[in-house]
């Protein structure tokens, strides 16, 4: 079995679901007494935060990176950046490692192929709507990416940074997220991904009106198929 290595922290809200998604895929998989080998690197989100909101993307991209080598020292076979906005820097990031990046926008392309959905809707943070970094790779395999208007693009990335990475689940912003759903689904979309690796805190399929495509669960369980050799 392979060793999968985390770069998490961002938050760590969603990390715990990382952690405990593929171990339970390893179970699911092997049985009996069977988890998964993993390290965690949990970096300390303010730091990457301030990085983000004064712009330096750079600087980000090397606490990440050097980071990523920890964790490629400690014996990682495989890197994950837990979180789909940073992955605005993971080509810096890939680059100061030897070991292979699995890609969470690669991972959720490939499920969109899957269940055939041309035309998806984005939520996440206001870097991961607005800039092309994550929408790109989507539209170069063929997929239409919609986005909630301006307003709603502040309401996801304010429920984002001042609930669901703080862990607070709140009735209110899951109504919210609802409406912008619905929203997505009006200009076409026929899924929704969930394009920020705290939303799942928020948003099951059960309260989607679309089919819910969940980063963290689709990321983590491609690890731990990596990790185990199987075919996705
Ligand atoms: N975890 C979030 C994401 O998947 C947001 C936190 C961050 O800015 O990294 O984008």
């Amino acid at each position: 079995m392979k060793t999968i290595g985390l770069l998490g922290g961002m938050s760590w809200e969603s990390t715990i679901p990382y952690y405990q998604i593929i171990n339970e895929e390893v179970r699911d998989k092997l049985g009996g007494l069977h988890s998964a080998k993993i390290v965690l690197f949990s970096v300390e989100f303010e730091e990457i935060e301030q990085c983000q909101s004064s712009g330096d993307w750079e600087k980000s991209g090397d606490i990440l990176g050097k980071a990523a080598q920890g964790l490629e020292a400690a014996g990682a076979d495989m890197l994950l950046i837990c979180t789909n906005t940073m992955h605005k820097v993971a080509p810096q990031i890939a680059s100061m490692v030897q070991i292979p990046l699995v890609h969470i926008a690669d991972a959720t392309a490939d499920e969109l192929e899957k269940s055939q959905i041309r035309r998806v809707g984005l939520l996440g943070t206001k870097y991961t709507m607005t800039q092309d970094f994550y929408k790109q790779i989507l539209i170069d395999r063929g997929i239409d990416v919609v986005i909630p208007d301006a307003e709603d693009v502040g309401t996801v990335n304010d429920v984002i940074f001042h609930e669901l990475c703080v862990g607070e689940i709140r009735e209110e912003s899951r109504r919210q997220f609802q409406r912008i759903i619905g929203s997505l689904k009006e200009k076409g979309a026929e899924g929704v991904i969930l394009g920020c690796t705290e939303i799942g805190l928020l948003i099951q399929q059960s309260d989607s009106p679309l089919p819910v495509f969940d980063t963290t669960v689709i990321h983590a369980k491609r690890a731990a198929q990596i990790a185990l050799g199987i075919e996705a």
